[in-house]
């Protein structure tokens, strides 16, 4: 690092009283004032961290001057809001994207700049908010950017984890876990509010007694927790619209201390705290299938009970009538993570506000929408009744009422069908008697939406044909978008000053403005242009592959990338099967035709999952040998990055030839890492799944790689008795690749290291059909390597896919769900 240039400033402030000069901006005056006041630092004794503290300061007091003014005029003109709850926002870091979004990026950099400091350099000091798992999360962070940049009354609901997403590091080629210690450091970005704070119960009994119409519920002796609010301010990209991330942290009840301390058992006490406070303690990392840990159940109830406390008191700070709900607030389930809300807002409103059953009922579906993530039968989530009914007795009463009423109502409609209310209820007694939360969200829900077309086709007529026909109506299709600020303009400066500079800087507010750009696609000067903005790119990123896995890329040879998290449906596998298929090829001679590639993998694996973590380390070994081959030399290089998360992904998204979007048809419900690759100048190879499909559709068949069997074709071969055995035997290129896994052939000194991939893939039946796909991707892939050879055709179909991806930005998602869902309002200032 270099040291600051201006001697004069540590004279300056060593005086403790900031001097305004002439000759400086009040950025950096703002910046300098913070070292000494905020850090109690000058910039003779001040580190890099105390430089990105007095950064992050400065902007910081821009967003809260727009922040409270959105609470105020939200106090003021008392809009309709929406309330936003989610277990994950992968929010990432925040300095660089609060100052891009109030449009002070070049001031905050021309200020550091003048005290001798690079903006690049300091952002590097913040770490990731990871407080999410992949998509999912990050689906929920891209929302409440555009939320707030649409002027949209939206606040998110989540829990202040104090651990986020494992740090992944990789040791002798293997995945190890390492917990994410994010708030080592003062948390800049977040504000604790104490005088909001919730009390949460859990466990304890339901006593019945008379009321004047019948019969009431005292939820009693049960144990509290207390949930502290901590805000997060979302600001709008050029807008003054500055909302709210409202993340719940538990703490112990002064009355459970008192209580310990007076039974003079101090110890007990600590002990006891840190149990109840474990609640907000660790994100968990999605497995390979749902499990029923109590812990994660208390997590789902505690931020989901603090949320519609919060909001009904909000709502009741004005005398209105109940009638009114509906109209003042809608609530949107990520997932079915939050589904317990549904009982929830019965349980306030019955219990707590007297309200009558019915009438109460009729409010709660008006509020909730839902969307599904997953077809998956093993990520729907179900608690065992036992479980549910110890921890939240009076919830499982009110979900048996919804399902009493429910089930009455499907037996009017459909008199006889017992199966039929059997395969609907809320409770599955099939299987040891277990809470299907799906069933729960699309009962209490007014409307259900897939992410993708293809998704909610498959929803329709799959996982929810039954509701489909109970409901018409209720499922509808939103596809899923990106931010274009955090994921173009942000991780991409360079192709947003060429796009800004040929079409001007509407598009970073209406994306579907770069359709602009097509003509250019043809234009020579142009492709040139934005060729040697992808080099650079690609250069940057090269350099931090090697600084990070001590591996030496090409930067000129195809970088083929494919992250995300490591799962067996997303088939990392068979990108590795087509990298050994490489590997042969260049073994037995044929290196010369052989387009260069660096194939670049990255993403975590739960640590519960243990086919995904063995996939790494197949990554690894392959890595190992491949990259040692002197017969390979430049023409194939293999990386694994490690700890893959948003920070990592705003360098390697731009750094991207080709796109790997390659998931078994059916299974991937949209996908956000493909339209992020194409945003960026990639080109997709990509089955027929997710919105893989509607990204072709918009940038045209010619200008994508579509190869594999369908969802429909997949549903076939199922059907009539896939075996791989004879893909094996039928191409002499995968029977090769497969025994080189089965040997050990990248293991020797442990051969039957892999044996279980090969064992997953010929004897038990290949679940994802990667053999059935094998001939297909590799053909495809041929033909990949062909076109990178022509840079020009390259460089003018990636051109069309930036050109044309304005669909996929998460403003029009959102404007979706507003009009569609929310039935929700801009407000403007
Ligand atoms: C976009 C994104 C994802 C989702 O990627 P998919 O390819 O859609 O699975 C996951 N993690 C991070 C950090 C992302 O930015």
């Amino acid at each position: 690092m270099t040291t600051p240039k201006a001697k004069s400033v540590s004279k300056k402030t060593a005086g403790i009283k900031p001097t305004i000069t002439t000759e400086q901006t009040p950025i950096a005056q703002a910046l300098q004032n913070h070292l000494i006041f905020s850090s109690g630092k000058t910039s003779a004794s001040a580190t890099k961290r105390d430089w990105y503290a007095s950064t992050a300061y400065t902007v910081r007091d821009h967003v809260i001057e727009r922040w409270v003014k959105t609470v105020e005029g939200y106090r003021e003109h008392d809009p309709k809001r929406v309330y936003y709850l989610s277990l994950e926002f992968l929010i990432g870091r925040m300095l660089s994207n609060a100052a891009l979004n109030l449009g002070i990026n070049d001031e905050v950099r021309d200020g550091l700049s003048d005290l001798g400091y690079q903006l690049e350099n300091v952002v590097e000091m913040e770490s990731d908010a990871a407080l999410g798992n992949g998509g999912l999360g990050r689906l929920a962070a891209c929302f409440l950017d555009s939320m707030a940049t649409l002027d949209i009354p939206g606040t998110g609901y989540g829990i202040r984890y104090e651990y986020g997403m494992f740090r992944q590091t990789i040791e002798k080629g293997q995945q190890v876990e390492n917990p994410d210690n994010w708030l080592r450091y003062v948390n800049i970005w977040e504000f604790q509010r104490p005088e909001h704070t919730y009390m949460v119960q859990f466990f304890g009994k339901v006593v019945e007694y008379p009321t004047k119409n019948g019969v009431g519920y005292h939820w009693v002796e049960s144990e509290s927790v207390v949930a502290m609010a901590y805000d997060i301010p979302i600001p709008g990209y050029d807008t003054h619209t500055v909302n709210n991330l409202r993340l719940w942290s538990a703490k112990a009840t002064r009355e459970f201390d008192l209580r310990q301390f007076n039974d003079g058992n101090y110890e007990k006490a600590v002990e006891g705290r840190n149990a109840t406070e474990n609640i907000s303690k660790v994100l968990y990392p999605n497995d390979a299938s749902a499990s029923g840990r109590e812990l994660r159940l208390k997590q789902q109830y505690f931020f989901v009970s603090a949320s519609i406390q919060d909001i009904l008191r909000r709502f009741l700070l004005k005398r209105r009538e109940w009638n009114e709900l509906p109209d003042k607030i809608a609530i949107q389930l990520n997932d079915t993570h939050p589904a317990i809300a549904v009982a929830e807002l019965m349980y306030q409103l019955v219990d707590v506000h007297r309200l009558e059953w019915a009438h109460a009922w009729k409010l709660v579906v008006k509020i909730f929408g839902y969307t599904n993530h997953t077809l998956m039968p093993e990520a729907l989530e179900t608690w065992s009744v036992e479980l549910f009914g110890r921890l939240l007795p009076r919830h499982l009463g009110i979900i048996y009422q919804i399902n009493h009423e429910f089930l009455q109502m499907v037996n009017h409609k459909f008199p006889g069908d017992t199966d039929l209310l059997t395969r609907v209820s809320i409770i599955d007694e099939s299987n040891g008697r277990r809470v299907r939360m799906a069933h729960l969200a699309v009962v209490g829900s007014h409307t259900v939406n897939g992410v993708a077309a293809l998704h909610s086709q498959l929803l329709k007529t799959t996982l929810f044909a039954d509701f489909n026909r109970i409901y018409p109506g209720k499922f509808v299709n939103i596809t899923n978008g990106i931010t274009p600020r955090r994921w173009l303009n942000q991780c991409n400066p360079q192709l947003t000053s060429l796009l800004e500079k040929v079409i001007g800087a509407g598009f970073q507010k209406d994306l579907s403005d770069l359709s602009d750009i097509v003509p250019l696609a043809e234009d020579k000067a142009f492709r040139k242009v934005f060729r040697e903005i992808k080099r650079a790119n690609k250069l940057r990123l090269a350099q931090r592959l090697e600084k990070v896995t001590g591996v030496t890329v090409n930067p000129d040879s195809l970088f083929d990338v494919q992250i995300k998290r490591i799962h067996e449906y997303k088939r990392q596998l068979l990108n590795l099967l087509h990298v050994i298929t490489l590997y042969n090829r260049i073994r037995s001679g044929n290196a010369d035709s052989i387009t260069p590639r660096t194939v670049i993998f990255g993403g975590k694996a739960a640590p519960g999952y243990w086919m995904a973590k063995l996939i790494i380390r197949l990554i690894n070994d392959v890595a190992a040998i491949v990259n040692e081959d002197p017969a390979v030399g430049d023409k194939l290089k293999v990386v694994f990055y490690p700890n893959y998360e948003v920070s990592a992904a705003e360098l390697l998204f731009p750094g991207s030839d080709l796109s790997e979007q390659i998931s078994t048809a059916g299974t991937e419900a949209s996908g956000t890492g493909n339209m992020k690759m194409a945003l960026n100048g990639a080109l997709t190879i990509g089955t027929l799944d997710g919105a893989n499909v509607e990204i072709k559709e918009e940038v045209g068949d010619e200008n994508i790689f579509i190869f594999g069997l369908t969802t429909d074709e997949v549903a076939e071969k199922k059907a009539s008795g896939y075996n791989p055995w004879d893909y094996y035997h039928a191409n002499a290129e995968l029977k090769q690749v497969l025994d080189m896994i089965a040997t050990g052939f990248f293991c020797v000194d442990e051969p039957d290291r892999y044996k279980a991939i090969f064992d997953n893939l010929l004897q038990k039946g290949d679940h994802y059909l990667l053999l059935a796909d094998y001939e297909s991707y590799i053909a495809t892939q041929d033909a990949v390597s062909a076109l990178y050879k022509d840079q020009e055709e390259w460089s003018r179909r990636a051109i069309l896919n930036v050109a044309r991806v304005g669909k996929f930005s998460s403003d029009r998602t959102i404007g979706e769900y507003a009009s569609k869902i929310w039935k929700i309002q801009a407000l403007k200032r």
